[in-house]
């Protein structure tokens, strides 16, 4: 969701103009619906994880409604072809330039094709057997980006946030031609 807002927010930019963003809204098994913070910066203490599940897909809805937000699906299976991706899910089938995986660390991860990446996770306790997609610098292969916990990251609210926030930029940054891009809303 963090991923998706940065990009949402580059809305008025001529370089994102004529693209499609989407989001799977799959909320289920994520690692926020049982969390409760009082250690990150900008959260009041006592914030529940599944409040910021509710309300970051409101922000996403009411700021940035172009970012579609596909609900009751999950994904299945990942596929490359020559002008980029074919992702099926549970319901339904979508093409896509850029995939952004985002689906947390557990060894649960269940989304064919992907399975060339997976790994043991280079920064968490390995009986827990959590896992990774192998990554440089959040990029898997051309098109094909990972973020949050999977992407190798320890797992706290703000570095997977962060995570996300880091592929969007790269992801504009791509759009706008290689040019360094950030957007920021100024007072
Ligand atoms: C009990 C608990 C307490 C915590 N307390 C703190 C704390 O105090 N401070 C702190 O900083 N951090 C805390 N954390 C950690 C923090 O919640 C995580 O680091 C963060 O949520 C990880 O983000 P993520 O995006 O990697 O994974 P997640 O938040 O788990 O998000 C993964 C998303 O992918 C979706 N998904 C999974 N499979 C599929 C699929 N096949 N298709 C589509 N979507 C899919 C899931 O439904 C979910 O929405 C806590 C975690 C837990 C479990």
């Amino acid at each position: 969701m963090s991923c998706a807002l940065v990009l949402g927010s580059a809305k008025e930019k001529p370089f994102a103009e004529s693209k499609r963003i989407g989001i799977f809204m799959h909320q289920k098994t994520s690692q926020l619906q049982y969390a409760l913070f009082n250690n990150v910066l900008g959260l009041a203490s006592g914030t529940t994880g599944q409040s910021i599940l509710e309300n970051g897909k409101a922000q996403l809805d009411e700021l940035y409604p172009h970012v579609e937000q596909i609900e009751g699906e999950k994904v299945l299976k990942c596929s490359r072809h020559i002008e980029g991706f074919t992702i099926k899910t549970n319901k339904s089938t979508y093409q896509s330039k850029i995939v952004v995986i985002a689906v947390g660390y557990t060894n649960l991860f269940s989304i064919k094709g992907l399975e060339p990446y997976i790994e043991p996770h280079p920064r968490a306790e390995k009986e827990k057997g959590h896992i990774w997609l192998k990554n440089e610098n959040h990029l898997i292969e051309n098109g094909l980006y990972v973020a949050g916990t999977l992407a190798g990251w320890r797992s706290q609210f703000a570095i997977a946030s962060g995570s996300g926030a880091q592929v969007a930029t790269d992801i504009l940054t791509l759009w706008n031609d290689g040019k360094h891009t950030k957007i920021h809303d100024k007072l």
